[in-house]
């Protein structure tokens, strides 16, 4: 990993134009320090291993410079993991770019392997994962990625503000279709493992515990004993759980 070390101490090849970058403001500053010191905590709640992660990691971009360069900004609010940043374009509504910086520190906690360790190249190639994205020829499982990614900020966030009805009052803005289908799951998990579950929240747990140490055999086994044998490989590769052409004795007509 002395590759990934040494990109995440330099802070260099970024893919956006150093001129883009602006200033934080001390305000911006101090939402920042305050998101890093409790982010540590929330992590390792769900299993994870904390990455240690400074305010120079973090770059705010100019929306305006973007546009002028005729660039989409959207491209440029993301988590880097090649270079190990994080890159938003704030807004004046603070709770909107706090949203964004989360989902985007999430992503930077979540599972990584790089391609280099031998134990996470599988025999189709795949050589980067990062949470539960696979990234190669194809790019799998984004959704469910992006989906527990913004599950978990709005989790952190809910708790930052003292404020646990913030998702009822529609305040989220991000990937919230992602968000809805991973619901859905979940709750057809719980409906259908009454014994192994108690509350939805233990289903979470294990998509939670998942997305940060990169085991996807729990949830595998979990989709497959739930929606039928194969599911887990057939809702990788198309994003559909439902509608597995594979051998599938429970749940087809169920779900339909
Ligand atoms: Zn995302």
């Amino acid at each position: 990993m002395s590759d990934f070390k040494d990109t995440f101490d330099k802070q260099e090849k970024h893919m956006f134009k150093p001129e883009w970058e602006k200033e934080k403001t001390p305000d911006q500053e101090r939402m920042i320090s305050e998101v890093l010191e409790r982010l540590p905590d929330f992590v390792k709640k769900f299993g994870g291993n904390p990455v240690s992660i400074k305010s120079k990691n973090i770059h705010f971009l100019d929306a305006e410079k973007i546009k002028a360069d005729g660039e989409i900004k959207e491209n440029y609010i993301q988590y880097d993991y090649n270079n190990q940043l994080v890159s938003i374009c704030p807004t004046d509504n603070e709770s909107k770019t706090i949203e964004v910086l989360v989902h985007e520190l999430m992503h930077f906690n979540s599972f990584m392997s790089v391609g280099q360790e031998e134990k996470h190249v599988s025999k189709k190639g795949y050589n980067t994962r990062v949470g539960f994205s696979i990234i190669g020829e194809k790019y799998l499982l984004n959704d469910l990625n992006e989906a527990v990614t913004q599950e978990l900020a709005m989790r952190f966030i809910e708790d930052y503000y003292k404020n646990p009805y913030m998702r009822k009052a529609g305040e989220f803005v991000s990937r919230q279709s992602e968000v809805s289908r991973l619901n859905e799951i979940m709750d057809k998990i719980l409906m259908y493992n009454s014994k192994e579950f108690k509350s939805k929240e233990e289903v979470f747990r294990i998509f939670a515990e998942s997305y940060f140490s990169g085991n996807l055999m729990k949830i595998g086994r979990l989709m497959d004993k739930t929606f039928g044998k194969g599911t887990f490989r057939h809702y990788a590769e198309t994003g559909d759980y439902l509608n597995n052409s594979g051998p599938r004795k429970r749940g087809r007509k169920k779900y339909k």
